[in-house]
């Protein structure tokens, strides 16, 4: 039976694994805090010590980090996946970075035998409790292949893109369109409202219409009810806007309206908003 690891147990990390051990898959996890880990124990996962524990016992280690830091940490750090990783060993990283630091991590984990693949996904909290991520694949082909049946535990939808880096380029796009969907949703809800229309109209209005979607149909409500429960943290969103600014800078893409939400994130960030979820940005776009 084939051995799974799984590194980061954070908001994505702890329901993708969960839904490994449920469909009664072999699973070893790993968190840096390791109090993360209890939940997925208690489930019937075993608990390794460390990345590099957990890459040399398993055949397939997948990790679900929070930024290009956290990912060169867990895979290049003491104690991480390089020093445990073997011929033949697949690591399969599905935290949303560039594609630089993707393309770092493939190359190192082949130096050593093994083998690479990036798998970004789209998707948040509720689809990675519910199985239905979309995962954004690139790299190793054999890898994706026989990860296809624990792939299609956490996601309803894959893609395989081609070589290390367009998963992370697919991500970047996806996420950089939803950053701008986010902020004018916010805009235009802050000047509706100043113009005396009702907040919940207002969604109603664009739910009936072309512009009616889940990420509207899903933060609408919280931009009204002015509570924002993380299933997106903000400080992410930034992260991968950040990111997305520097892709146009290396491709000479001019991204006049995404380098804009960029600072309008940054700024949220600063206020302090960058736990709370995406919508929080509509907290200082109000004012
Ligand atoms: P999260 O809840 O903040 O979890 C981050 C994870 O990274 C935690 O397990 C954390 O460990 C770990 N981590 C951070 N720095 C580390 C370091 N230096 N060394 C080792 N581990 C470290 O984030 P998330 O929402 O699950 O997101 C994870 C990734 O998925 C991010 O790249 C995010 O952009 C992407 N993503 C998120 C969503 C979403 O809706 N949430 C959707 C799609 C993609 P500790 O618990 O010890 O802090």
């Amino acid at each position: 039976m084939i051995q799974y690891g799984f590194l980061g147990l954070g908001i994505m990390g702890n329901a993708m694994a969960a839904n490994l051990v449920r469909a009664g898959l072999q699973v070893m996890v790993w968190n840096r805090d390791p109090a993360k880990c209890a939940p997925l124990v208690a489930l019937g996962a075993r608990q390794g010590g460390s990345p590099r524990d957990v890459a040399a016992a398993c055949d397939i280690t997948f990790a679900m980090l929070a930024d290009p830091a956290a990912a060169r940490e867990v895979c290049f750090g003491p104690a991480g996946v390089l020093e445990g990783i073997a011929a033949g060993r697949g690591y399969i990283d599905m935290s949303t970075v560039d594609d630089v630091t993707a393309s770092a991590i493939a190359g190192a984990v082949a130096e050593r035998g093994g083998r690479f693949l990036e798998a970004p996904v789209s998707g948040t909290k509720k689809p990675a409790e519910d199985g239905t991520l979309v995962i954004l694949a690139a790299g190793d082909r054999g890898l994706y292949d026989e990860a296809a049946p624990a792939l299609d535990k956490m996601g309803k939808k894959r893609f395989y893109l081609g070589s290390v880096g367009q998963g992370a380029r697919m991500k970047l796009v996806i996420n950089a369109i939803m950053g701008g969907m986010m902020t004018a949703l916010c805009e235009g809800v802050a000047l509706g409202r100043k113009g005396g229309l009702d907040g919940a109209d207002i969604l109603e209005a664009l739910d009936a219409g072309a512009l009616a979607n889940p990420l509207f149909r899903g933060k609408g409500p919280m931009l009204l009810q002015g509570e924002f429960p993380t299933s997106f943290p903000l400080k992410h969103m930034q992260k991968d806007l950040r990111l997305a600014v520097a892709l146009g800078d290396e491709l000479g893409q001019p991204l006049h309206s995404i380098a804009a939400v960029n600072e309008i994130f940054k700024q949220a960030r600063a206020a302090g908003h960058g736990d709370a979820d995406v919508a929080a940005v509509f907290q200082v776009i109000k004012q």
